[in-house]
């Protein structure tokens, strides 16, 4: 931790009339601008200021004294202060503390942190309405339409005009028809203070493992002190109800809550958990929410009101002014890890936020990741265990099913082994999965005649067959463009044809092969709203379909009793290409996706298609053994340097124009620092040597532990002239090697 940070600094101190100040502004600046604080005003650590800039306003945060060289007199002053909570010192710290480690400016880090403008002005009261005066004593025309919104509005709490209207299946015309007419009134609502989680509400009877691991964490919520906690359990083993208690104990205490989770728009099952332990929703935040819900979440967080935040990795930016808890859920998950902007790890920087809040970090899963067992083994993370499932369901049986021997007939993708299994389980009257990662219809297309093959014109990638939309797409810049009729090379016609499977064309294999059975396909371009997603869990969970073919999006925590099979269709798919993680990801991916399989009374089984069945990773799968596959693979690491026995730090080179992009990679090969426990490797085109339009070069930096990689990286960067046409993203502690 940068040295600057540890120190903390006084609880109020206001910097007064005539003093100056130094504002951070959200915009790519390197350092805070000074201000004068004018007669009149006082202002304090993190407070939300509205100071002039070349010309126009911007609000910043006040971050620190000034001390710049700037003659006072020549300083413009605060415009005015904004009446808003200050933003707190763990969240002005955790600016500072990722815009060091990762290479950011500190105002790109701090626009994360105010991405709602909107939350900063006034409070503008969110208006409900409710009935008022009896619509005959007004001489109201009754129609239909207004009946419905009358008795909607009869049943219900004050509520949104537009909820309302929704809620009586009217437009919202007629709502605002009935306020004008004044049978309904306009009332202030406060929507989350009308809902707050009630920690009273008792939880299940726990299991001796489950009250011993829920003991530690509320006992760690307790001492208001920084700790990690790794809570490992398999798949329904009860880690969510055993942090349900810790974040009880949290909220015993008056602190607020945060559950950073995957994949957030489609948790509907965990949603409705929470609200069923604790009587009322938690707040969500995530890229999917209205302007307005923005605003009165950010807005419930900062005033404090706001108790309980799920969300997505840029919850963490939020301003919490009373954080007790942070559980991170899936915290294997590389989703965790943002890519693009500033790109940060959310797991990592969810530890960081605890240690500078001074409360506890939870970090759950079923399949731990290496880095995080590492932390264990090295005595700084506390772990936890949860060995069974619960209420003694057994861990599904899982085998593999060796392609090479047990090949399914030409043109189809599920063996005979496979498919003889899913009938069986569809005759006893149970659901079965199939699991594909790989959204769309076909992968690949090629010209049968002269073997072209269509790729995008914007990416190294190919365009991937979307059948039901009849066009091909590519899954990287979203380029999209009709299926050709004819090859565009050699111009033969009807000579196109898919290579490969995507669950479109799965799901044609499983309407030909078990015509009888409903089925449904689970992928995140068929799935494109939370609520559609909603539908579909409760269409499998109230057995309304027999087969769900799916891509990862099925592998999220979603329980559903009478699934009994799942068949993995080509488990290889993820170990090909150099990635680091190859492996780990998908012995986590396929453990996770065997864990939907038996989760109630009856027993599960799953079958994984393999063509290399004694892979360490299929091997460590059929036996069940995560701590075996982790030994392994930790060694390897070791035994190569890797993280976490080494470091890594990435430099992408892109621009729109080759010859610019390729210079700025030479340049920056030429000036590579080196040294004992250094290493570069590059510069080389990046896998994806065209992304979107911009060609891309790559380097990679490792060193050994014990430098200090980013000072190796600043020094690194400032060597090199900038060309204002290619970028250099850094990305410390990679995870995309593309
Ligand atoms: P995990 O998060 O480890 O996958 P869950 O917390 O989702 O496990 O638990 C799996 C299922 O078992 C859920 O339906 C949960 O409500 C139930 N469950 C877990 N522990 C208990 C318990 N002690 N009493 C009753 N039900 C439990
Ligand atoms: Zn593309």
């Amino acid at each position: 931790m940068p040295s600057h940070l540890a120190s903390s600094e006084p609880l109020y101190l206001p910097f007064v009339s005539g003093e100056r100040v130094a504002v951070l502004l959200p915009l790519p600046l390197s350092a805070p601008y000074d201000y004068t604080v004018p007669p009149g005003m006082n202002l304090g650590y993190g407070d939300f200021v509205v100071v002039p800039l070349s010309g126009r306003e911007v609000v910043g945060v006040v971050w620190a004294p000034g001390e710049g060289s700037i003659d006072a007199k020549r300083l413009k002053p605060v415009r005015r202060r904004l009446d808003v909570p200050p933003m707190p010192e763990p969240l002005r710290k955790l600016v500072d503390w990722v815009a060091a480690y990762t290479l950011a400016l500190p105002g790109t880090v701090l626009k994360m942190a105010m991405s709602v403008p909107a939350a900063l002005e006034p409070a503008r009261p969110v208006l409900g309405v409710k009935p008022a005066a009896e619509p005959a004593s007004l001489g109201l025309r009754m129609t239909p339409a207004r009946m419905k919104v009358l008795e909607a509005a009869a049943r219900s709490a004050p509520i949104a005009a537009s909820e309302l209207a929704k809620q009586a299946g009217v437009g919202p015309a007629v709502v605002r028809g009935l306020v004008e007419a004044g049978a309904l009134e306009q009332v202030p609502l406060d929507p989350v203070a009308e809902s707050q989680p009630d920690w009273h509400r008792p939880g299940p009877t726990l299991s001796a493992a489950q009250r011993e691991a829920a003991a530690d964490m509320v006992a760690r919520v307790q001492g208001r002190s920084f700790s990690a906690v790794v809570l490992e359990g398999v798949t329904g083993s009860g880690k969510t109800e055993v942090y349900f208690e810790a974040m009880a104990a949290a909220l015993e205490q008056g602190q607020q809550v945060l559950v950073l989770l995957p994949e957030i728009a489609l948790g509907a099952q965990w949603l409705e958990r929470f609200a069923r332990r604790f009587g009322a929703p938690p707040l969500q935040w995530h890229s999917d929410l209205g302007q307005a819900q923005r605003r009165e979440t950010w807005r419930a967080v900062a005033e404090g009101r706001g108790k309980v935040v799920v969300g997505a990795r840029s919850a963490l930016f939020l301003p919490f002014p009373d954080l007790g808890l942070i559980i991170v859920d899936e915290e294997h998950e590389s989703s965790f890890k943002q890519e693009e902007g500033v790109i940060y790890h959310a797991r990592d920087m969810a530890v960081v936020r605890g240690h500078l809040g001074g409360h506890p970090v939870v970090l759950a899963s079923a399949t731990p990741s290496l880095e995080t067992l590492y932390n264990v083994r090295a005595g700084k993370y506390r772990h936890l265990h949860l060995p069974e499932r619960h209420g003694g369901a057994g861990m599904p049986d899982l085998s593999i099913i060796d392609m090479r021997k047990h090949p399914p007939p030409r043109g189809q993708w599920i063996s005979p082994v496979l498919a003889e299994a899913v009938e069986q389980t569809l005759a006893a009257g149970e659901q079965a999965m199939l699991f594909l990662n790989r959204r769309g219809y076909a992968p690949l297309t090629l010209c049968r005649t002269c073997g072209h093959r269509l790729q995008c014109p914007n990416c190294t990638a190919w365009l991937v067959e979307h059948r039901l939309l009849g066009r091909l797409q590519c899954h990287h810049c979203g380029h999209s463009q009709p299926s050709p009729k004819e090859c565009p090379s050699c111009g033969d016609e009807d000579s196109m044809v898919p290579c490969g499977p995507g669950v479109e064309r799965l799901a044609e294999e499983v309407a030909h092969r078990f015509p009888d059975t409903r089925w449904a396909v689970m992928a995140s371009d068929t799935i494109t709203s939370p609520a559609q997603g909603a539908e579909l869990v409760r269409q499998v969970t109230e057995h309304e379909i027999d087969l769900l073919i799916g891509t990862q999006i099925v592998a999220k925590g979603y329980h559903f009793p009478m699934l009994t099979l799942v068949g993995v269709v080509d488990g290889d798919l993820g170990l090909s290409g150099g990635d680091l993680r190859a492996a780990e990801r998908t012995y986590q991916l396929l453990s996770q996706v065997a864990g939907r399989a038996g989760r109630a009374e009856r027993p599960g089984r799953v079958l994984l298609q393999s063509f290399e069945p004694d892979h360490p990773v299929m091997q460590a799968l059929a036996r069940g053994d995560h701590e075996g596959f982790i030994r392994e693979e930790t060694e390897q690491r070791r035994a190569a340097g890797m993280p976490p026995f080494g470091r890594l730090a990435a430099l992408i080179v892109s621009g729109a124009d080759e010859a610019r992009v390729e210079r700025m990679a030479r340049a920056l090969g030429r000036a590579a620092p080196h040294g004992p426990g250094l290493d570069v490797l590059g510069p080389a085109p990046a896998p994806m040597a065209l992304l979107r339009g911009r060609h891309r070069r790559r380097l990679l930096l490792k060193t050994s532990r014990d430098v200090a990689i980013q000072t190796v990286l600043r020094r690194w960067l400032a060597g090199v002239e900038q060309d204002p046409a290619v970028r250099v993203q850094v990305d410390v502690d990679p995870f995309s090697f593309l």
